[in-house]
């Protein structure tokens, strides 16, 4: 029996149960079924956590483009690999066939060898989305240097930072990008960055919006000439299955950012794997994911998830309110999607803007509605099933980080029923733990804890890039012989599994630990509300007391905040408990949100205990003007 489809909830259970009773044996069957290799492994799995060290598929040899492009060409070549959507919705969308995605990789590839680029070299990519971004991604796989894309929304310094530290020797950008109704000249940014890094020779620049710009001589070359002469071939470099395939920074909305490295072939394995099942993916469908390649949502499923599995895959290099709030809904209608996964932050923005816009469109096409990034509140959760999935289209909430790779605790469409605000289940080969604060798990279910991990799965990250004492630290050394995430997770009694929040996040009150999520989800079910982050500051009797910032619709914004903030707090009490009610309540403009769209409580912590001297490393703040504005309000 192939297990790598897998249809309903029984057939879930059956094959999850042999993933974790011989995970060895479930692994190399799906390896070696579905994946093309230059040699087999000589041993599926070895692992240490206290060193720690894990290496799936050693011995094995393989590249991953072969996987995703090569092996498709005679059945698939000339199906839709990449649709490009642009920014300016009047400019028309690209469609590139695999054959044309294997030319178009081989062609960089080519001008990646011919610069001096070779197996192991870091390759920073600063790009938009635009379909240059994929293809150097992928052109890198081909010749084995390690990727290391950087959002195009980050600053010189903050671009300065990781390039340093992965010692990058080429820069890949273009002139600039187009961002809603904005240019964005990213060639300057690249610039100002490079001035403060030594490792760097060459820049690579794709014309996107046609600028003027200062070229260095000798170390920035426009992108397009050198491709036009280059040969459409180009032989894979043959990877060892450990080998690092990429380096990728984590969004930074607890601390400094880590820079995770990703190795081949367990990387790719998982990716594929998931990406299949949890969306239930289609040969004729049409798979839509919002997030930038930037983040590890684009890598494992924009890139290698969907490639891999000859799927058709978008790629949209605007904004969902540009030129309206009606985009997403009208890129949908276009290109007919039937799988379309984002974030919170982008459904509670657009179900900020009422429903008109999703009127106007056709969505009849979707069929799995996804999503990532934070805990998904109630309210939004039924508003992107009410109105975006018309309830015919299951939700998958998926938990995972940048250190996972993909995608651990996940509803499989179809398959597993869904409920609001949980991500449910452990996807196969996934043994979660919930820990106490002593370091013991707590067995049963209606319980919470930390959340662990506590077996090796493919695509987990292997250390961070030179840093391998900090990885340990990070995440190996809270519990004995397992990897902490660092959130916190409650188990209902069914076994579903509900993220609450960061543990760092959680706060004490009267002894009581309370988790963000559900509190932040009560507050939100208020019809003025919009969104809201609650954090704690000192108080003399309850050790900590909550203080909530809560952002409302325009329609709520004319109302009386003294009766606001009752009923909110009526609210909490109701769900929650009484012991959850908020001290402070702030009425603010927006959220410190991090460039992927994650709320940062670390910043409103510090402002909520007036303790703003230091607010830590800022470089990931989307919004910095959002800050200055709350913090002029408290003090
Ligand atoms: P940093 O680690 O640098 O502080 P980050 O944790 O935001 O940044 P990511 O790896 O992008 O970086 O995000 C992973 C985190 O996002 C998870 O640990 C979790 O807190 C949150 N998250 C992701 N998906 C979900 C989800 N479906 N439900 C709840 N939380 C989620
Ligand atoms: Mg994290």
């Amino acid at each position: 029996m192939s297990n790598y489809h897998i249809k309903h909830l029984e057939e879930y259970y059956q094959v999850y149960r042999k993933s974790v009773r011989n995970p060895e044996v479930f692994w190399e069957e799906i390896a070696e079924e579905h994946f093309m290799w230059r040699k087999k492994w000589d041993n599926v799995l070895s692992w240490d956590f206290t060193k720690p060290e894990v290496k799936w598929f050693e011995g094995a040899q393989l590249n991953i483009t072969e996987n995703c492009i090569d092996r498709h060409l005679y059945t698939r070549g000339d199906k839709t690999a990449i649709i490009f959507e642009p920014n300016d919705p009047k400019e028309s969308a690209e469609h590139i066939t695999y054959k044309q995605l294997h030319d178009r990789v081989c062609r960089f590839a080519n001008v990646l060898k011919e610069k001096g680029i070779k197996k192991g070299d870091r390759v920073c990519i600063y790009l938009p989305m635009i379909p240059e971004l994929a293809i150097s991604v992928l052109a890198c796989a081909r010749i084995g240097a390690i990727h290391s894309v950087v959002f195009a929304g980050f600053s010189a310094s903050a671009l300065a930072t990781r390039i340093k530290d992965s010692e990058c020797k080429m820069v890949i950008t273009s002139d600039g990008s187009f961002r809603g109704s904005k240019t964005i000249d990213l060639k300057g940014i690249v610039d100002e960055a490079l001035d403060e890094c030594d490792t760097v020779q060459n820049v690579l620049v794709a014309n996107r919006i046609d600028s003027k710009i200062k070229m260095k001589e000798g170390r920035d070359y426009w992108l397009e000439p050198l491709l036009d002469v280059a040969s459409t071939d180009c032989e894979p470099e043959i990877m060892n299955a450990e080998d690092p395939l990429f380096i990728l920074y984590t969004s930074g909305s607890t601390g400094k950012p880590k820079g995770m490295v990703h190795t081949t072939a367990g990387y790719m394995v998982y990716t594929a794997y998931t990406f299949k099942n949890v969306f239930q993916y289609r040969e004729k469908d049409v798979y839509w994911c919002t997030a930038d390649i930037g983040w590890i949502t684009g890598h494992s499923y924009i890139v290698y998830g969907p490639l891999c599995n000859g799927a058709t895959t978008i790629m949209f290099e605007g904004v969902p309110s540009y030129p309206d709030f009606g985009r997403f809904w009208e890129i949908v209608e276009k290109h007919k999607v039937n799988q379309f996964y984002t974030a919170p932050t982008a459904i509670r923005a657009l179900a900020k803007e009422g429903v008109d816009h999703l009127e106007k469109h056709d969505l009849s096409s979707l069929k799995v509605l996804g999503t990532v990034g934070e805990p998904i509140n109630e309210e939004a959760w039924h508003w992107y099933d009410d109105n975006v999935g018309k309830k015919k289209a299951p939700i998958v909430d998926t938990w995972w980080q940048t250190e996972t790779g993909g995608i651990m605790i996940t509803p499989i469409a179809f398959a597993t029923p869904t409920k609001p605000t949980y991500a449910t289940l452990p996807f196969i080969g996934i043994q979660p733990a919930l820990m106490d604060e002593n370091g013991k798990e707590i067995k049963g279910n209606q319980v919470d804890g930390r959340l662990c991990i506590k077996f090796p799965w493919p695509s987990m990250a292997r250390t961070i890039w030179g840093n391998h004492q900090r990885y340990k630290d990070t995440y190996f050394a809270a519990f004995e012989n397992k990897y902490f995430t660092g959130d916190g997770a409650l188990r209902d009694e069914v076994g579903y599994y509900r993220i609450t929040g960061r543990v760092d996040d959680v706060i004490i009150v009267s002894g009581h630990n309370l988790g963000t999520a559900p509190i932040e989800d009560a507050i939100n079910e208020h019809p003025a509300v919009a969104e809201s982050a609650i954090v704690g500051f000192p108080h003399d009797i309850k050790g900590n007391a909550l203080y909530g910032y809560v952002t409302l619709k325009e329609t709520g914004e004319s109302r009386n905040h003294d009766n606001l903030r009752k009923e909110i707090n009526q609210l909490i009490t109701e769900q929650v408990g009484p012991i959850a009610k908020l001290d402070k309540i702030q009425f603010t403009a927006g959220l410190p949100k991090t460039r992927s769209g994650k709320i940062m409580r670390r910043i409103l912590r510090k402002i909520a205990c007036k303790d703003t001297s230091n607010l830590g490393d800022t470089s990931t703040l989307l919004n910095p003007e959002i800050v200055k504005g709350i913090m002029d309000e408290v003090l």
